[in-house]
């Protein structure tokens, strides 16, 4: 499947004319020919958020006068947006006083320079990384230009693949480990930890930090309990747009002479907290977003009800691929670390003409983002992603379709 997505984008590019005619379903296209308000997105990310958020946010730039997207960031106004912000993340997640709420640029790829460069001091610090999926892999190699990393390989023993989550062993963390850190939800790989992990109880003072990029908001955090130093996300998957980062840091971490030397400015956590997110023009306009965001989750009843929902959407898409008799399958078989954010599926194995017949009759329906291109290749399965922005009935529709599709081409 690999070579075939290479083989489509070359004749996009004109540079193989001989089958000029590519459904654009195929390589990947958002743009279906359904009716607009019957599109689901399905993408990984960027992605959709809640329809109500989306009207709250044309409703910003319809009342007319200025928008956050013009408004200087020290302006009262804005101060007022970034203060509501903070204070409705901090309640939806239930983020304790001891951790600040960090707004960065840079990404969810900011922060696998950031977090090294600010826990630790040396290069020779030692960090041990659990790498069980591709994102966790990024995340690792970036931090090796940085400091000394210990690598906990999660693969499995016998495939070799991406699929399950090593158990923690006391001998696996080194003690003088400056961070432990492991991705929460493998968003390409479908491995999703429900919960955090507990520590050995003689590594408990080890920080643990979290990517939690593709997985915030979906479930409640035990800040204390699982001793998380550092969690970032990314904005755009569940809780907003491309180009805003969200660090929560335990302020034990921070200090004038904690991170590195050669720490940049805009990726200081002590830096920025001091300065109260303003040391340099922070994503205005994405942090208001993130406030309507999680106003919106919290009048949805807040992370617990929220859990409740991504499991029910999970679980649809899961039960019909469990009951395809094969049809469907998906690479995780531990339902204990089954993804309920991105659902990984290849059809009769990953035979090509069916995944395209496929692509192609759902994209018409316009369920779009089935397939799409991200760093580590299109990989050899369809993902159906579950974000915020996508309901439980938007899934009942992939379901049902999953279904009858299956019916027709078994
Ligand atoms: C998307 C993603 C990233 C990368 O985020 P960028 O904002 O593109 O840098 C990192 N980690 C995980 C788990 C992701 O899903």
């Amino acid at each position: 499947m690999r070579s075939l997505i290479y083989k489509i984008i070359l004749n996009i590019k004109g540079e193989n004319n001989m089958n000029t005619k590519i459904h654009p379903a195929l390589v990947g296209s958002l743009t279906s020919t359904a009716p607009s308000e019957g599109i689901i997105n399905f993408s990984p990310g960027p992605t959709s958020l809640p329809k109500d958020v989306e009207k709250k946010i044309a409703a910003i730039f319809n009342k007319g006068g200025l928008t956050s997207l013009a408004l200087s960031h020290r302006s009262p106004e804005f101060l007022k947006i970034l203060e509501h912000t903070i204070a409705i993340t901090r309640k939806v997640m239930e983020i304790p006083d001891d951790y600040e709420v960090i707004f960065t640029h840079g990404g969810g790829h900011g922060q696998f320079a950031a977090v090294p460069l600010n826990l630790c001091h040396e290069k020779s610090d030692i960090a041990t990384y659990i790498v069980n999926g591709t994102w966790s892999a990024r995340g690792r190699d970036e931090a090796m230009k940085y400091c000394s990393v210990k690598t906990i390989d999660g693969r499995d023993m016998q495939t070799g693949n991406y699929t399950t989550f090593p158990k923690l062993n006391e001998s696996d963390i080194d003690p003088e480990s400056k961070y432990l850190y492991l991705c929460s939800n493998e968003t390409v790989n479908g491995i999703e930890l429900h919960r955090l992990p507990k520590l050995p109880e003689s590594r408990k003072h080890v920080p643990l930090v979290v990517d939690a990029s593709s997985d915030f908001t979906s479930k409640p955090i035990d800040w204390h309990g699982s001793g998380v130093g550092v969690l970032f996300a990314c904005a755009s998957k569940n809780i907003g747009h491309p180009g805003l980062t969200v660090a929560i840091v335990r302020r034990d971490l921070l200090g004038k002479d904690k991170a590195s030397p050669l720490c940049p400015g805009v990726f200081n956590y002590t830096t920025n907290s001091e300065a109260g997110n303003l040391w340099n023009t922070p994503a205005t306009f994405n942090i208001e977003v993130v406030g309507l965001l999680m106003d919106w989750l919290e009048n949805k009843g807040g992370v617990a009800a929220n859990e409740c929902r991504s499991i029910d959407k999970a679980n649809t898409l899961y039960d019909v691929i469990d009951n395809s008799k094969g049809f469907y399958g998906t690479p995780v078989n531990d339902k204990g670390l089954r993804s309920r954010m991105n659902i990984p599926f290849n059809i009769k194995g990953g035979d090509e003409t069916l995944t395209n017949k496929f692509l192609v009759e759902s994209w018409d329906l316009g369920m779009v983002g089935l397939r799409t291109l991200t760093p580590f290749g299109v990989g050899d399965y369809l993902r159906a992603s579950l974000y915020n922005g996508v309901t439980l009935e938007e899934t009942k529709k992939l379901a049902d379709f999953m279904e009858s599709f299956a019916k027709k081409n078994s």
